[in-house]
């Protein structure tokens, strides 16, 4: 069973919210705002079960309004996203949501309206829920979560008590992740790539990790130019991971960067990356960042995607080659 304590590293409010919901002295709405995969949604779920829980322990996860809410099926907990065929949340979806919030519950007497993704409100839409805002109904709570937050309209915010999800350092983020079960082989890349972000980690594909060696492998042996032409066309015509690859890439270089500072062991790295910060000093791996960011210029400017892999990897054998070994 999840709990608040599990996101403590999350935000300074946690255990404020935890109170609030386990005594019934909420407010009215609630704003959670931070990046992706920072736990958000998952507190508000918890915020909706410890108000409609009849354990002892709040929330238990075993009573009946629990496991309906866990279920998705609890009649006074309603969720406002898109429709299937839509991008954003319509001014009729809000007004028949806010119907609901008028009439009586059907269970304990609260009602909680989860939006997810709030920047999935539209103007009109944003101003039909403030007027509610503004006019709260009784035992109603309404729960939004934004990555976002100049998505909302300032009045929506300023209606609603803000609280910041922030990412957790890596250990922390290796930590939930080992609590969560994660294999422990996964554990330290995982948390990296997501740079504390634990629903990010957990969402990162096994093809994703298997792509993270692959590129470290080829990219770091190309400072022999020989084996250039080879890498290019591996990566060259693979339109969909384009960003994949360069974002991969830097991931990787700043683990090198970070080594070639000495602020961390190589133990981490792969181990042509490990090799390469051994052998070219830090201005070097600055250097090759510095190529990166135009690599990711050059993208944008529709450069083809082989002229861009061609760059960068001259620039890896550049660095590489003009340190005496
Ligand atoms: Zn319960």
């Amino acid at each position: 069973m999840d709990s608040f304590e599990n996101y403590a590293g999350q935000s300074v409010h946690i255990g404020r919210l935890k109170s609030e919901f386990t005594n019934g002295t909420f407010t009215h709405a609630y704003l959670f705002a931070g990046p992706a995969g920072t736990g958000k949604k998952s507190v508000a779920r918890l915020c909706a079960m410890t108000a409609m829980c009849r354990g002892e322990r709040k929330p238990c996860g075993e009573c009946g309004p629990c496991r309906r809410i866990l279920a998705g099926t609890h009649p006074d907990v309603h969720v406002l996203t898109p429709l299937a065929d839509k991008r954003e949340i319509s001014v009729d979806q809000m007004r028949q949501m806010l119907r609901e919030a008028d009439i009586h519950t059907f269970e304990d007497g609260i009602k909680v309206f989860l939006i997810p993704d709030a920047e999935k409100m539209n103007v009109p839409s944003q101003n039909t829920l403030l007027k509610t805002l503004e006019e709260p109904f009784p035992n109603t709570v309404f729960l939004l979560t934004i990555v976002h937050l100049s998505a909302l309209l300032p009045t929506v915010v300023s209606r609603c008590r803000l609280i910041r999800f922030h990412p957790l350092t890596d250990e922390q983020t290796e930590a939930r992740l080992r609590a969560l079960g994660v294999e422990e082989s996964q554990v330290a890349l995982r948390a990296r790539i997501s740079e504390g972000c634990v629903g990010q980690a957990l969402a990162v594909r096994e093809e994703t990790i298997q792509l993270r060696d692959e590129i470290s492998r080829l990219f770091f042996s190309a400072h022999s130019l020989a084996n250039s032409p080879g890498v290019v066309n591996r990566f060259k015509d693979d339109k969909e991971n384009r960003q994949t690859i360069l974002n991969l890439f830097e991931e990787i270089l700043r683990e090198v960067i970070q080594v070639q500072a000495g602020k961390q062991d190589s133990l981490s790295l792969p181990q042509d990356a490990a090799a390469y910060a051994a052998h070219v000093p830090l201005q070097g791996g600055l250097a090759l960042r510095d190529r990166i960011i135009e690599g990711r210029k050059m993208l944008r400017s529709n450069v083809p995607f082989q002229s861009v892999l061609e760059t960068v990897l001259i620039k890896i054998s550049e660095e590489y080659n003009q340190w005496p070994w």
